[in-house]
């Protein structure tokens, strides 16, 4: 073994091969792979191999299909075999529900070029005869679908790597990592160290483990999963390969292997394995079956599929795979680990590999992922995800596999684990919880204790009237909204002002004001979106999106700030209200000496003043576009304030609102959202923030391509459309037609509940954007005129926020 190397992959899986393949293919030719045993020798070995392109986050959707796209290059590379058998896949729904969300991952795959196709339960039995088809209603169509030989992928990844200058040493063990001053890892295995510059945790069933030598508690979790082999099928004999399956109702996947079929199960009764310390002496091992606990999916899947369970049983497997609490893998450099990056929980590794190997190689190498890999990057999880709520939340996840998330769902488990001072009041009030980075927080308000649920549904629910009620209430009077989910940041020091300037597209506003800006990588594209409130010369309070709190951080300390200036994470130290609406003023008037006129206290203001007894920041913006001021205290004075405020607007018609109002609204004004409108695909300009980029305040980071696209225009525009919508408005990446072609997505939707119609915002090319008529948005698999508005829907030029 090599005793340097620029980059040690720990783990010889199919991920870590993925890794060490795409280092090499992107120019790094001293790299060194280290497995424990031989490669394969954790989940990957017993995988049952089974590819598809479809996922629910479009981008990683892309990833897919790159994976699947690749075999034939490493194939080619390698000349090892990765077995692949593309034979197409049907998903069979049962309910009416199944068959919506079926047409609507049809219609997200269209601006994906995925030919997804929904098919009858006739058509479906054609293709599939192996099933009972009275037992469904339809089907969608995947022809890009099938499966691989986890042994060849895995070595041809290897064999391409090696090809390319890459070393794999098998049978050692890495049992630590020793961070030297100048950043660089000492690699320490059982058969000597390695001194890296980068090292990648691809360590898959051992990745918390391997984490645990750097002090990191992964949010990772192996479950156990089972799948049997049925004995040989007459019904398959001298036939073309059978399809790929899903049957959601009884949770399972089908395939066949050999003369038989391949059935799995992602039962709801399903159990973690290792929860604490994965053993390092598990090998090529399989756990012990316990069929008892996937009979009752495997009842409704011979009662589905008869000739299956004719057929009897030949094997089964039962072999642990590690999960994310949201199933999605956890991809990319850790913050405060210099060059320490991570490749695990990656759950569809013949799916999603490639890509991953892809994104974090590029991230590697260039220093950028070159995808939006937001969905699958590890900064999403924080401090919450302790090793107990990960087990909570990938229990539940394993068990809804296949089971619908429907968009206004909330998840039950590990839940309440964060809650703000007031979260009684609100109950109390009857407020329906969300669930954000583990912390409670109100949707909506809801009449009484027994209506206080989300029935679920992709339609109109039983919000919609009380959520157009809290609307209304802050267009006509005032709404109190509860704000603490956001991330905080406070940088102090004399250069913080200088240094928010170079990392900031806009201009740091003097002190007593707020401005809003992007935040830039190089490529000039959003990585973030930030309302910077000037507190005084050296002291700014910076407001983001608190699920990209520890993604912002990483920027920060990749650009870190001079000697003398201090960045403060403090998102629950300081927690939040905002008064919004006609009469906020008034209200607040009411409990400070300060005077709020507007004169005195216009929009975009921002000072320190005592609301009733408490003391407070007061800044005057709202999302919600009316006139409003978002209220900041540490922690202690929340219920005070809260009292403070809901006394004083007993006066005013004071209502309380949640979440899905705000959504509603900052919708009808056409305000963008934190991956939603804002993502690292998009520049400043497509999405529409141009404004807040100042050209004439000196250097930046983006600086130069934000200039490039103010030239272009860049390719894309962020647009509002005005929806014919039925009783179903859109909700985020449903394609959005024009003249008969799909042409963009939307990034958000909603009914706005002040101007009475269904609204959506997404991204089209810009050449398209003084079009005047022709578009069409897809929802629930109709197309539904959409009427494109040249400005925000709700007070355009803003003189209700700046009144
Ligand atoms: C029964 C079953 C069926 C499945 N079916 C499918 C399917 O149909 N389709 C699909 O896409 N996926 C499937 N999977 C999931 C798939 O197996 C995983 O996505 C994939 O194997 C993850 O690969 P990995 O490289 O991340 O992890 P692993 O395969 O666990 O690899 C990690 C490697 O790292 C090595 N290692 C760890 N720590 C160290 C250390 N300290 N030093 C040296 N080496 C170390 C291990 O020995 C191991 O070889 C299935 C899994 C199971 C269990």
């Amino acid at each position: 073994m090599k005793s340097h190397a620029k980059a040690v992959v720990i783990g010889g899986g199919v991920v870590g091969a993925s890794v060490l393949y795409h280092l090499t293919k992107a120019g790094w030719r001293d790299v060194l792979l280290i497995e424990r045993a031989e490669l394969t020798s954790g989940s990957t070995w017993h995988a049952a191999g089974g590819m598809h392109t479809v996922n629910g986050d479009p981008n990683v959707a892309k990833l897919q299909q790159y994976t699947i796209k690749l075999y034939e290059e490493i194939e080619r590379i390698s000349g090892q075999s990765c077995g692949v058998h593309i034979t197409g896949g049907i998903m069979l729904a049962g309910t009416r529900e199944r068959l919506d969300w079926l047409k609507m991952a049809k219609a997200r795959g269209r601006y994906l070029g995925m030919e997804l196709e929904i098919i009858s339960v006739d058509e479906a039995e054609k293709l599939f005869p192996l099933m009972d088809k009275s037992h469904f209603t339809g089907a969608l169509y995947d022809p890009i679908e099938g499966h691989v030989d986890p042994y060849g992928v895995t070595h041809a990844y290897a064999k391409s790597a090696q090809i390319g200058g890459a070393e794999i040493v098998r049978h050692t063990r890495v049992t630590d990592l020793k961070q030297r001053a100048d950043g660089t890892w000492d690699v320490i295995t059982d058969h000597g160290n390695v001194h890296a510059e980068h090292v990648v945790n691809a360590g898959g069933l051992w990745a918390r483990e391997v984490g645990r030598m750097v002090g990191l508690e992964l949010p990772i979790l192996a479950m156990e999963h089972q799948y049997l082999i049925t004995g040989d099928m007459p019904e398959l004999a001298g036939k073309k390969e059978s399809l790929h399956a899903i049957d959601f109702e009884g949770e399972i996947y089908i395939r066949q292997e050999r003369g038989g079929m391949l059935m799995g199960t992602y039962e709801r009764a399903g159990v973690p394995w290792s929860p604490v310390q994965t053993p390092w002496d598990f090998g090529q091992d399989l756990l012990p079956n316990d069929l008892e606990r996937i009979a009752p999916s495997l009842e409704v899947g011979f009662a589905h599929f008869p000739a299956m369970g004719a057929a009897g049983i030949r094997k089964v497997v039962n072999g642990p795979f590690t999960f994310a609490p949201d199933g999605n893998p956890l991809v990319g450099p850790i913050r405060g680990l210099n060059n320490f990056w991570v490749a695990c929980g990656v759950m569809a590794g013949f799916s999603q590999g490639g890509g991953v190997g892809l994104a974090l190689s590029q991230w590697m190498v260039e220093g950028d992922p070159g995808a939006d890999i937001w969905g699958m990057d590890v900064s999403r999880y924080g401090d919450w995800t302790t090793l107990a709520y990960t087990n909570a939340k990938v229990r539940e996840n394993y068990s809804r596999r296949f089971r619908i998330r429907f968009p206004n769902e909330e998840l039950t488990a590990a839940r309440p684990l964060r809650t703000t001072p007031i979260y009684e009041k609100l109950q109390e009030r009857h407020a329906v919880f969300g669930d954000y980075c583990g912390l409670e927080h109100p949707l909506w308000f809801a009449p009484s204790a027994a209506e206080a649920h989300d029935e679920v549904s992709f339609r109109r629910s039983n919000a919609h009237p009380h959520v157009g009620a809290e609307c209304r209430a802050v267009r006509d009077a005032v709404g109190l909204l509860e704000i603490s989910n956001y991330g905080k940041f406070e940088i102090k020091g004399p250069g913080a002002a200088e240094w928010l300037s170079k990392v900031m597209a806009h201009r740091v506003p003097h002190a007593g004001r707020i401005a809003l800006t992007p935040m830039l990588n190089e490529r000039g594209k959003l990585i973030g979106d930030f309302t910077m409130c000037r507190i005084a010369d050296d002291h700014v309070f910076l407001i983001g999106t608190y699920a990209a709190e520890a993604y912002y951080l990483r920027w920060f300390e990749r650009h870190a700030p001079p000697a003398g200036v201090s960045i403060r994470p403090c998102a629950m130290q300081y927690v939040g209200l905002s008064v919004a609406g006609p009469k906020s003023r008034a209200l607040l008037q009411s409990l400070v000496r300060e005077d709020l006129s507007n004169a005195a206290f216009p929009f975009l203001s921002f000072r320190r003043m005592a609301v009733g007894m408490v003391p407070a920041y007061v800044g005057r913006v709202s999302f919600t576009g009316e006139l409003g001021y978002e209220i900041w205290v540490t922690t202690d004075y929340q219920r005070a304030l809260f009292d403070a405020l809901t006394q004083a607007g007993r006066e005013y018609g004071l209502r309380q609102i949640g979440g899905r109002a705000l959504n509603s609204m900052r919708v009808e004004k056409s305000f963008g959202s934190w991956a939603r409108e804002f993502r690292p695909i998009y520049g400043p300009f497509e999405a529409g923030l141009g404004r807040f980029v100042d050209f004439t305040k000196g250097e930046f980071i983006g600086r130069s391509a934000a200039a490039d696209e103010k030239a272009s225009g860049g390719k894309l525009r962020l647009v509002t459309f005005k929806v014919d919508a039925g009783d179903a408005d859109a909700l985020g990446d449903e394609p959005v037609w024009h003249e008969g072609k799909v042409v963009g997505w939307v990034t958000s939707g909603a009914f706005g509940h002040r101007v009475g119609d269904s609204i959506a915002l997404g991204y089209i090319p810009k050449e398209l954007a003084a079009a005047a008529s022709g578009f069409e948005i897809e929802i629930i698999g109709e197309r539904r005129k959409a009427t494109l508005l040249s400005q925000a829907p709700y007070d355009p030029a803003g003189a209700r926020m700046r009144g």
